[in-house]
């Protein structure tokens, strides 16, 4: 694997290392601080959690550290024993080629086998202020033979009262000693300790420029729990995205997705921590190669991974802060390109989404969840298109022969229409209702007025009745007319035809809340106060309704991929 940390001019041990935890480029704060401390200079590094901190000293650490010399020669302090534990594994995995002992030191462990460590040449020491002063005092650990300290999290760590032992264990150190600070926020407290304890610090601050996304297009939609699959499903069948990185929570959330997603028939794999490293190569591969063109991740397996340039994010759930956001969204909209970032946010969630917004100063815009009537229509929209493109074209020869042949015997229209039905079908495009096709379109004078006395108050959609009415009937969808949601009422015109069949066989429509009861309309609207009709919204076509496998309708078109 090609890594672009050679420009740091590490030793080939440490190169190695950093292949092998699949590591590409350095991180900015990386960009910045190796050469710094490689200088031998101190530094008072911010930036925000999940920037690769650790390794942009324990990379410097292991450069500096002489293995032969069996002595103590850098000591990091970690506010708590579980970071501790972090970062000794993470020192220990880029100096795995270099022969460094690394020891963590910590409270609640016993004194014994820490000791044993001590014994047997620690070279680069982590531990907690507390433990490690507690060694010092015994006499079992020494410090004057220290050529680095880093103090990592340090605002953490003075919030948690430890600045007396940090002064202490400061104390210590050598005066030569080199010395880095890195925190995520620099109160004045630790500007007094750097002034103190450093000399001519550095300072490298990275919390601006990671907040910046100028042209990725960021919107949100309001849903339920519940309905985040299908919410997730209309967004992909609007959207269509060449190739879209999809976050979830948890590994488990991550892997029950993409196999959701698989099962809708979407190209989808997982990435995620419970993978081995060669695994999460591949699916990346076929990611790259679009072979798959979504990709349902953690932050954790997203963040380790080179992943490239994509179209759409989608924080199908939303991050835990601002700097996840911004993370997770500067996967797209790279190099000037646009990207669309996408973030399903549920009612409990709009608190955080707030506190999101207020971080990275900006409002991402709310935006109403496509229902798969808008699904339906945009296919059908797409499809038209590509027809209209190879009629202008002019359609091949032979193909007119069998026009021609099917002429002695339909009308244009119902040709037509029958190819367009069999185009759908073969490629799972919208069902629509079905039922023999006439030459007439639905005109008002061939319309009988209907109303449902419910209306957008009750949740009335177009689409619910055309099912219900158009099912109970037993009619074809196309024999329904204009439908005029009002608040309280609903007017549907159907054909003459079928009008008292409707009302014989249809006239109670089951609603999500209880019945609703269809009769003629007197010709004059309830709800204007004119007594004028109501201004039909749409032309007298039948909307498209969902189709009988209960999955969202869909046609991807000729230029569309799965
Ligand atoms: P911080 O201390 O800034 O919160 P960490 O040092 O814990 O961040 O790093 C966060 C994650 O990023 C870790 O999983 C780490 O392995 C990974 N990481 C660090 N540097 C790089 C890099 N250059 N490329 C890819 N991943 C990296
Ligand atoms: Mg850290």
């Amino acid at each position: 694997m090609q890594t672009l940390f050679h420009t740091l001019g590490l030793k080939s041990e440490i190169m190695k290392a950093i292949e092998a935890l699949g590591f590409e480029e350095p991180s900015p704060i990386q960009k910045q601080a190796i050469p710094a401390l490689m200088s031998g200079a101190d530094i008072v590094a911010q930036a925000p959690t999940g920037t690769g901190k650790t390794a942009a000293f324990a990379i410097p650490i292991m450069e500096l550290i002489d293995p032969a010399k069996r002595v103590v020669q850098a000591l990091v302090l970690a506010p708590t024993r579980e970071l501790a534990v972090q970062v000794a594994e993470a020192s220990h995995s880029i100096g795995r080629n270099c022969r460094v002992n690394v020891l963590p030191v910590y409270g609640g462990q016993a004194y014994e086998h820490q000791l044993r460590g001590l014994r047997a040449g620690a070279h680069l020491v982590v531990g907690t202020p507390g433990r490690v002063m507690d060694h010092i005092r015994r006499g079992t650990l020494q410090l004057d033979t220290v050529r680095i300290v880093v103090l990592d999290e340090a605002d953490e760590m003075l919030d948690m009262g430890f600045i007396d032992d940090i002064q202490l264990i400061l104390d210590q150190t050598p005066k030569g000693r080199q010395m880095a600070l890195f925190s995520a926020t620099i109160p004045p407290r630790i500007q007094t300790l750097a002034r103190r304890y450093m000399n001519n610090p550095q300072t490298i601050s990275l919390a601006h420029e990671a907040k910046e996304v100028p042209l990725t297009h960021q919107v949100y939609y309001e849903t339920q729990p519940r309905g985040k699959r299908d919410a997730l499903t209309n967004i992909l069948d609007m959207q269509e995205p060449h190739s879209a990185i999809i976050f979830c929570r948890t590994r488990s959330e991550a892997a029950d997705l993409a196999s959701t997603l698989q099962a809708r028939g979407y190209g989808a794999d997982a990435i995620h921590g419970d993978m081995s490293q060669a695994q999460r190569e591949r699916v990346l591969g076929k990611f790259r190669a679009n072979k798959v063109s979504l990709l349902v991740a953690t932050d954790v397996a997203a963040r380790g991974l080179d992943i490239p340039d994509v179209t759409h994010v989608i924080n199908y759930d939303i991050p835990d802060d601002a700097d996840a956001y911004v993370h997770r969204i500067g996967r797209t909209g790279r190099m000037g390109r646009k990207g669309e970032a996408i973030t399903l946010v549920t009612p409990r969630e709009l608190r955080l989404l707030r506190l999101i917004e207020k971080d990275i100063h900006k409002k991402l815009k709310p935006l109403q969840l496509p229902t798969q009537e808008d699904v339906a229509a945009r296919r059908t929209k797409a499809f038209m298109e590509s027809l209209r493109e190879t009629l202008r074209a002019g359609a091949g020869q032979p193909y007119g022969l069998v026009a021609a042949e099917l002429a002695e015997e339909f009308s244009a229209m119902q040709i037509a229409a029958g190819a367009i039905q069999l185009a759908f079908e073969a490629t799972g495009g919208p069902v629509l209702p079905t039922g023999p096709v006439s030459d007439g379109r639905i005109t008002q004078a061939d319309t009988t007025r209907l109303v449902l006395d419910a209306g957008r108050r009750r949740g009335v959609r177009p689409g619910d009745i055309v099912k219900s009415i158009a099912g109970d009937a037993g009619i074809p969808g196309s024999d329904i007319g204009n439908i005029d949601v009002q608040a309280e009422a609903t007017f549907i015109d159907v054909r003459n035809s079928v009008a008292s069949k409707i009302l014989e066989l249809a006239a109670v429509v089951t609603l999500r809340d209880g019945d609703a009861n269809l009769s003629l309309a007197r010709q004059k609207s309830t709800d204007s106060p004119t007594g004028q009709q109501p201004k039909p919204k749409s032309a007298g076509k039948p909307r498209p309704r969902d189709n009988e496998r209960g999955r969202p309708a869909r046609f991807a078109g000729p230029k569309g991929k799965r």
